[in-house]
């Protein structure tokens, strides 16, 4: 481990915990220390704080939680605990996750007693894989409720806003029945109502304060913790970026003593008592750590993570100069999500991710072969993984969502949004490609046309009858869920996920591989402190968040399992360096 170098400029900071990142894993981590006596500091690398978690759903996978037991719904925790004890197989780390099961659903009152956040139940969100033994079909997720900007002040303008590709003219949908409301806003008086509402309130925020100051999902949990944090008295600093960490010699050895900033005002010690936390998000935008850890990107220039750009790693380089190795066994490396690149009007991109839009009635993809290779409703991790089984080696990994007019006048398609906004700038910029027929389409695509022709046939013909016999498609309550079972049972498709491609023009957007954020990362124990190459505690560091090594082991159970986990051993680490236990 390096020792402590030399002095940075200005005088040094003293704290007892020092927090790299403000994402969920950081933030967690800062609150639960300052309400529990701690002096903490957060740093952040860039000029706004909330990371990936601002522009996240804000779901969080806490099974047993007090939403769920209030509305009635028990399980033991061996439930849950079976349930990823089958979905994690060898991955399965049996202290890691009972310290997660055990303490997710204190972390949840604790904040909601003792912070600004609030939740939301998901008593109706299933667990992705529904046929696994002890999954269940709900009441095991919560969102962060809406929360109001106001309340952040001046604040305000240090939170990341969200994605601009996600909001309607930057105001955050909710999902659930918001996003209902907005899909059935042309065909509903009650939905038109709400929808005007929101676009009236909008109007009022935007001429008052300069952006929507109605926060929902992961904007809402980075707003609610950024407010909680100022609440508790912790120092946040943007513009700071982690550059190295400080050691010294202790009771149990060299252990790490604080890490040096690089301000905006020259680098900056600080030492923290009782230990750093690394929450900096993974390295879903490091090449090198793609290039080792992603098959598919032998380049580290093809994958396209829709997570935040200041994610490039610096948590795992960090922990790896303080003796911790980062795994490099686990069954996907990232949080894998199909993503189109989206051109801006400044020339850059957008990594756009396909959460919704795959399980609706009326959408397939197919490779360049013109077949189907997945059940679309599958989850995004789950769709991806079958993208990559299905691409021959030596080949690129990409794909086509094809639907038709009807489909993306009523769901938009990716970026693209619904009618009653023109999709005119979407085939203007090349993002979305459109045909009259499907032949035109796939020639627009370079799609083999005759295969696409014979696939969407037979989609067709099994769409009508409800039954997707080569994907099994709309066959899990998770499908079913995400598909729109309202709308099938008015037009009579028997299926939620299912409609017949029927009359052109027919439109394409192409995907990619991405990834909402990554899996492999710093090893630690229950208490979410990093461990050394022998397994081996270093004492006063801590990770939470993406910079930990996945709880699931690389798997992807169930919606919820990166911010569940980043918020549960946020919560851990921060008690373990106050010397307390979490309790109810
Ligand atoms: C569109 C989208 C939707 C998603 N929805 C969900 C969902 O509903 N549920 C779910 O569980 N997951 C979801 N995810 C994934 C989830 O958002 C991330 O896994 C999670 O936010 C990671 O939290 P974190 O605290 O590790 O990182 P982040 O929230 O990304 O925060 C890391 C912070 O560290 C900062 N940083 C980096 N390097 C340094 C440094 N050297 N010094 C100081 N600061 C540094 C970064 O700038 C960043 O602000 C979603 C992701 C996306 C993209």
């Amino acid at each position: 481990m390096p020792s402590d170098r030399s002095p940075a400029s200005s005088s040094p900071l003293h704290c007892d915990l020092l927090v790299i990142g403000s994402g969920a894993g950081g933030l967690s981590a800062a609150v639960t220390a300052a309400r529990l006596g701690l002096s903490v500091v957060v740093a952040e690398k860039q000029a706004r704080l909330g990371g990936t978690t601002a522009w996240s759903g804000g779901w969080m996978w806490i099974p047993r939680n007090p939403l769920a037991v209030e509305a009635g719904i028990q399980e033991p925790l061996e439930e849950p605990l079976g349930y990823l004890r089958h979905e994690l197989g060898e991955r399965f780390d049996e202290a890691r996750a009972r310290a997660y099961l055990e303490n997710g659903p204190r972390m949840i009152e604790f904040f909601r007693t003792r912070t600004a956040l609030r939740f939301i139940d998901g008593n109706a969100i299933p667990d992705f894989h529904g046929r696994s033994p002890h999954a269940r079909e709900g009441g095991r997720s919560v969102c962060a409720a809406p929360f109001d900007g106001r309340r952040l002040g001046a604040r305000m303008a240090d939170l990341e806003p969200p994605l601009p590709e996600t909001t309607l003219w930057g105001m955050g949908i909710a999902s659930g029945a918001e996003l209902r409301h907005y899909i059935n806003a042309l065909r509903s008086p009650a939905s038109f109502a709400y929808v005007a509402r929101r676009v009236l309130a909008l109007a009022r925020d935007r001429l008052l304060h300069g952006r929507s100051m109605r926060l929902v999902n992961g904007n809402a949990l980075a707003g609610a913790l950024l407010a909680s944090a100022a609440e508790a008295g912790v120092d946040l600093r943007t513009r700071s970026p982690a550059s190295r960490l400080l050691t010294r010699e202790g009771a149990e050895g060299v252990g790490v003593s604080g890490a040096v900033l690089e301000t905006p005002q020259g680098p900056l010690e600080v030492h923290a008592r009782h230990g750093v936390l690394l929450a900096c998000g993974g390295f879903p935008h490091d090449p090198e750590r793609k290039k080792a850890l992603l098959p598919h990107d032998p380049t580290g220039q093809c994958h396209w993570s829709a997570a935040a750009r200041g994610n490039t790693g610096d948590g795992l380089r960090l922990g790896e100069a303080a003796g911790a190795p980062v795994s490099h066994d686990l069954v996907q490396a990232a949080a894998l999500a199909p993503v189109s690149r989206v051109p801006r009007t400044d020339g850059s991109l957008c990594h756009f991710p396909h959460l919704i839009d795959r399980a609706k009635p009326g959408l397939i993809a197919v490779r360049s072969d013109g077949l189907r290779f997945v059940n679309e409703a599958e989850s995004y991790h789950d769709f991806m993984q079958a993208l990559l089984r299905a691409t021959p080696a030596g080949e690129t990994a990409q794909a086509w969502l094809v639907c038709d007019h009807a489909f993306i006048r009523r769901y938009g398609l990716g970026a693209a949004k619904p009618a009653p906004f023109s999709l005119r700038p979407w085939l203007r910029n090349g993002y979305l490609r459109r045909g009259r027929s499907l032949a035109q389409l796939a020639a627009a695509c370079g799609i083999d046309a005759a295969a696409l022709e014979r696939t969407v046939a037979r989609y067709n013909a099994q769409a009508q009858g409800g039954r997707d016999e080569d994907f099994a498609k709309g066959e899990t309550p998770y499908n079913r869920m995400q598909g729109d079972a309202a709308y099938a049972r008015e037009r009579g498709w028997p299926n939620p996920c299912m409609a017949p491609l029927q009359r052109g023009p027919f439109y394409a957007v192409q995907v990619v591989p991405g990834s909402l954020g990554t899996f492999a990362g710093l090893r630690t124990d229950a208490h979410a402190r990093v461990l050394d190459a022998q397994g081996v505690p270093i004492a006063g560091l801590y990770a939470s968040g993406a910079d930990q090594s996945s709880v699931m082991g690389g798997n992807y159970p169930s919606g919820g399992i990166t911010l569940g986990p980043a918020m549960t051993f946020g919560f851990i680490a921060a008690h373990h360096a106050a010397g307390m236990s979490p309790s109810l």
